[in-house]
């Protein structure tokens, strides 16, 4: 398993105002006092395996000897080979300071903050694997995401990177929870196409979308109306 222990993120106050439509006046000191509070408490780290397809059945695939049940991911997968079944996190250092912010606005600003470093953190460990195994695009699933890929399977994923809590110290719960909560975990894979689960997400209001539904493609997939 490689770990991610130093994962550099650039944070912008500009950035994050526009993210988060802070453009009332006095909005752009706000943004600059939080990112003081917040930036010291956040922690990136990811860890990641090199894993392989072992075979196929019709909605699910087996990678490193787990049956993953998920149509999906078993089509984006058609002429996959290796993957990486990865956990990023950014510690619990900024969700403990949010959970006692007593002002409702701070508190949201600053768990939204977690958000966008969590994403930034995501992403630097997506531009890590393209660089190291020379890949051009690469896409994600995570369990849970769409009704396809049940968020039980998380057990699976975790039983995969066996060792993420002496690791990274990320914990799932009975309830299928990750500790600390601004964490995710899911399989990167090389791609020829852009996807994302959003694609194939009629769910209407979302401030996570990253894409537009296509029907279509929900269809070609064999999935429809799927919401996570
Ligand atoms: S639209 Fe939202 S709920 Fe649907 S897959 Fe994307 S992030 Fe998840």
């Amino acid at each position: 398993m490689e770990i991610l222990k130093k994962i550099p993120l650039n944070l912008d106050a500009k950035e994050i105002a526009s993210k988060l439509h802070m453009q009332r006046t006095g909005d752009s000191d706000l943004t600059r006092t939080l990112l003081k509070i917040a930036q010291p408490l956040i922690t990136p780290k990811a860890i990641y395996k090199v894993a392989y397809v072992d075979k196929k059945a019709e909605d699910a695939v087996f990678i490193n000897g787990f049956r993953l049940q998920s149509r999906v991911l078993r089509k984006n997968l058609d002429n996959v080979g290796r993957v990486f079944p990865y956990v990023v996190t950014i510690g619990d250092g900024l969700e403990k300071s949010a959970d006692a912010a007593d002002d409702f606005l701070e508190k949201y600003y600053l768990d939204s903050i977690g958000n966008i470093a969590l994403t930034k953190a995501r992403n630097h460990l997506e531009n890590h694997l393209k660089a190291k195994f020379a890949y051009s695009k690469m896409a994600f699933m995570a369990p849970g995401s769409l009704e396809d890929w049940p968020l039980t399977e998380q057990k699976l994923l975790f039983s995969m990177l066996d060792g993420v809590e002496e690791a990274i110290s990320v914990r799932l719960s009975e309830y299928l929870l990750m500790f600390p909560r601004k964490s995710v975990s899911g399989v990167y894979f090389p791609t020829e196409t852009t996807f994302y689960s959003c694609q194939l997400c009629p769910r209407k209001r979302c401030g996570g979308r990253k894409a537009r539904y296509d029907e279509k493609l929900a269809q070609e997939y064999g999935i429809r109306g799927e919401t996570s």
